[in-house]
């Protein structure tokens, strides 16, 4: 990828573009350069974001969808422009192995150990591709909650004990009104003394919440306080806006407002415009409503989560909890900007305040974990920079190229070599024309306009 001229001068110009924006305006914020942990990066280093995510690879309801269980890890370069940045094709696969070796540690730090070993020369020699020489800093492990915590060596469980990787909270204190000043934030000093009261007495796990060292440790740059954002699209998106849209829904046929049946045939009969047409979610069934549960994707999931007032435009104000949704549109709407100002991080803090306050008035027994991490995207974004930087939206996107290879080969000998071997085949193809042809010549996106 980086053998194309073209693109390297592109990711430089972007690098430097930024810098300049910010030097003239120095509250904004295009990456984890801008935020408070930004200063440990090298002005002149590409910095290197990693994934990790589990995927089943065959039918989620048949007999082998545990069998056929990966966990896959890509990386991305951050400083690439913005208008490649969805494209999947700058999304590389780094490894792919059975989720099931990585449940023994011995098994995990074997798997871990080569990605580290290279990331780590990258890091500390660079390469140098036609006489450039180039350097890269490891930046953040993006990752849903259960991922995150499995890299950072916390417990796996949230519904107990201290579930937040950023702070001490306790499960029990999530329902009260204290400020987040109050809580204890997690210190490298203070968890690497966990980990090692760990390692010397193994029988004392979990201590406030960690179950021992991480299988990165070794990454330079790497630490479990300080190199794992939250996830806007799992905490927002798929956690708390689909959750609330269901309670507001389910509060108006509780009201007798409207009943479930209607609810479907409005968004059945919903005339969606052009820019919503390729994210139309799919009309929410009686069923669905009754186990609490959204069938969509992530991007329909927010495009029914603006659309809502406009589609029940006439049951909304009707309904006394309203205000839940209107201060969690403001919050997503400041999350989602792009770029970010500083200014509005005191904004942020004080709806997320507030959302807290009507959740407590409204749905108190909906307020769950998501609910405290949501509380914390001030600190998030002071941080790592922007949210959207940090998302797991087109990485997830990416898994359906495994997918689809798995379904239509139907070869299970081994899987993570096939994988990876037709993945490659792929790739050399693709930027293999790359580094001949000019920018301009490359599509970034089509449309039927
Ligand atoms: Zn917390």
């Amino acid at each position: 990828m980086l053998k194309s001229q073209r693109l390297l001068l592109e990711i430089s110009e972007n690098i430097q573009q930024q810098r300049i924006s910010v030097e003239n305006d120095s509250y904004l914020m295009f990456s984890i350069r801008d935020g408070h942990y930004g200063n440990r990066f090298d002005e002149d280093s590409l910095l290197i974001q990693l994934y990790l995510d589990d995927i089943g690879l065959t039918n989620p309801l048949g007999a082998k969808r545990d069998k056929h269980k990966m966990t896959m890890v890509y990386f991305s370069l951050e400083d690439v422009p913005d208008k490649y940045r969805s494209k999947l094709d700058f999304i590389q696969l780094v490894a792919v192995c059975e989720s099931k070796h990585l449940k023994n540690d011995v098994k995990a730090q074997r798997f871990f150990a080569p990605i580290i070993e290279n990331l780590n020369k990258l890091q500390l020699h660079g390469i140098s591709i036609h006489g450039v020489h180039l350097t890269f800093s490891f930046s953040t492990v993006v990752a849903d909650n259960l991922a995150s915590h499995f890299v950072g060596g916390f417990q796996s469980c949230f519904n107990g004990g201290h579930f937040c990787r950023r702070c001490y909270i306790t499960y029990s204190e999530k329902n009260l009104m204290i400020s987040l000043s109050k809580i204890q934030t997690r210190l490298i000093i203070d968890h690497d003394d966990l980990v090692d009261k760990i390692i010397n007495d193994p029988n004392r796990v979990p201590l406030k919440a960690v179950i021992g060292p991480s299988p990165l440790r070794e990454l330079i740059g790497f630490h479990p306080t300080t190199s794992l954002p939250r996830d806007l699209m799992h905490d927002l998106i798929e956690g708390i806006c689909s959750m609330i849209i269901i309670s507001l829904l389910k509060q108006a046929s509780a009201l007798r407002i409207i009943t479930y049946i209607r609810m479907q045939e409005r968004m059945e009969q919903f005339q969606y415009g052009k820019f919503d047409s390729s994210n139309q979610p799919p009309p929410l069934l009686v069923k669905h409503l009754q186990n609490n549960h959204m069938v969509a994707t992530a991007a329909q999931k927010l495009c029914f989560f603006k659309r809502f007032p406009i589609i029940f435009n006439d049951v909304v104000d009707l309904l006394p909890s309203f205000i839940v949704y209107k201060v969690l549109r403001e919050i997503l709407d400041l999350i989602l900007s792009y770029p970010f100002r500083k200014k509005w991080l005191h904004v942020l803090g004080e709806l997320c305040d507030t959302f807290h306050e009507t959740m407590l008035s409204h749905f108190p027994d909906k307020i769950t974990p998501k609910a405290h991490f949501i509380r914390e995207y001030k600190y998030m974004i002071n941080d790592f920079g922007p949210a959207v930087k940090q998302w797991c939206f087109r990485y997830e996107a990416n898994h359906s190229y495994f997918k689809k290879i798995t379904a239509r080969t139907n070869n299970f000998k081994n899987i993570p070599k096939m994988l990876v071997t037709r993945y490659h085949l792929k790739q050399c193809l693709t930027f293999g024309h790359l580094s001949q042809l000019q920018s301009s010549q490359y599509s970034v996106g089509m449309k039927k306009v």
